[in-house]
């Protein structure tokens, strides 16, 4: 998108806004599907935990993507937006067996990471096939909270546990149709990723019905100019050509699945706010801004760096500020940040504001939720409007008191 496309939005809806490139989303979707066009059958299942809105889901329903989701209302919302049923995984974990049969009712594909739950629904549904998460215990990535891969991970059955699995699938007889990793979400090295999936093609010779192996996601893209992304092109070549090498040895073609999210949509994503003050003190000048962690809380929550461009004033001079929120907090969403010239009322754009972004809003503060925008075809279209103070109190229950 052009800076004048942008500028035409926070025009056109406000501040703040946060604004999807379609264009951009399909690129990478293609990016992605280009990199592993050697393999007959690959699946992207996209993470929408990543971006939501239905709109979004139905541009991915259109470039061929299937849905990873992780709660009961994400396999809804995936409905809503016109997936089949086949097409969506259900990866949760540490919920309820009931949500996982409601999930099952649904007809979606289950992938279960639990061996309790393992032997729980293998013992009352042995007819449902399901899908397995190992943990493989590799360590991918810098930021624990989100590297999920890791010894004492939460997530995933243990690949020391594989005895514990097999004993399970044998006295329920229930079906594996396929197995899963997702080893975090910052994988810098493609070694690390090999290697895990090595661990993968050892753990499937052991179940004779897989229909598709899950490597995951945890692609990394970049944030700022000169960081390290994941090379995917060089990451298709090798994966591809293991992966086939194994499906001869399995004797069977099978699926080839990732579930990426931040990769398909974090670039795609702008986020436009209004410079309310800018203020002096003695030490540095703050540029406070109509938006805070309620809004976007990665800066604060994983000390993400995103990109802030004042778009207002593209070419002015370079100065050096503190962009803070104006939630009553701390919530700086960057210090020490050189920044063209920012006058109050400017527009300042946050990149890379695609992924865990808005889906990780709130209401804190009492304030409320942006609108979003997709620039779809050449033009904007609102995907969904800003709240108003009525979205604030609809569902309260005021008691006498
Ligand atoms: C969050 C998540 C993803 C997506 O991770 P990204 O880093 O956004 O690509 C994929 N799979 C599972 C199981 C997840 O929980």
């Amino acid at each position: 998108m052009k800076i004048e496309d942008l500028l035409s939005v926070a025009h056109t809806y406000g501040s703040p806004v946060y604004v999807y490139d379609a264009d951009k989303i399909s690129s990478q979707y293609q990016r992605l599907t280009a990199a592993f066009s050697s393999v007959p059958h690959l699946r992207i299942n996209y993470a929408m935990k990543a971006l939501s809105n239905i709109s979004v889901l139905k541009l991915m329903k259109k470039l061929g993507a299937g849905l990873d989701t992780v709660s009961i209302q994400e396999v809804q919302l995936g409905l809503r937006a016109g997936f089949a049923p086949q097409q969506i995984i259900f990866t949760p974990n540490g919920v309820s067996l009931d949500e996982i049969e409601e999930a099952m009712h649904l007809g979606v594909q289950l992938n279960i990471d639990n061996l309790s739950v393992l032997e729980q629904f293998g013992s009352k549904h042995p007819e449902v096939p399901v899908c397995i998460r190992i943990n493989p215990h590799v360590m991918a990535g810098g930021n624990s909270n989100i590297s999920v891969g890791h010894i004492d991970s939460k997530f995933g059955i243990s690949i020391h546990q594989i005895p514990h699995i097999l004993r399970i699938v044998e006295n329920t007889k229930m079906h594996i149709n396929g197995i899963h990793i997702h080893t975090g979400s910052d994988i810098l090295d493609i070694d690390v990723f090999l290697y895990a999936a090595e661990i993968l093609f050892e753990m499937a010779k052991n179940f004779k019905d897989l229909q598709f192996i899950d490597f995951g996601s945890g692609f990394k893209v970049p944030y700022k100019e000169g960081d390290i992304q994941t090379n995917i092109e060089e990451l298709g070549e090798r994966l591809s050509a293991r992966f086939l090498a194994f499906c001869q040895e399995y004797g069977r073609d099978l699926t080839l699945a990732f579930e990426p999210g931040k990769f398909l949509v974090s670039q795609a994503g702008y986020f436009l706010v209004k410079v309310n003050v800018v203020k002096q003190t003695t030490s540095t000048v703050f540029a406070g801004v109509d938006s805070g962690f309620n809004h976007l809380i990665r800066p604060m929550f994983y000390g993400a760096t995103h990109f802030i461009e004042n778009i207002s004033n593209p070419e002015g001079r370079k100065r050096f500020y503190s962009v803070v929120g104006y939630v009553c907090e701390t919530d700086t969403f960057a210090s020490n940040r050189q920044i063209a010239e920012i006058t109050e009322g400017d527009i300042l754009c946050f990149h890379n504001a695609g992924a865990y972004c808005y889906t990780m809003s709130s209401n804190y503060n009492s304030r409320l939720r942006p609108a979003e925008v997709l620039w779809y075809n050449g033009e904007a279209h609102l995907i969904r409007r800003a709240e108003t103070f009525d979205d604030l109190v609809r569902g309260q229950i005021e008691i006498e008191i």
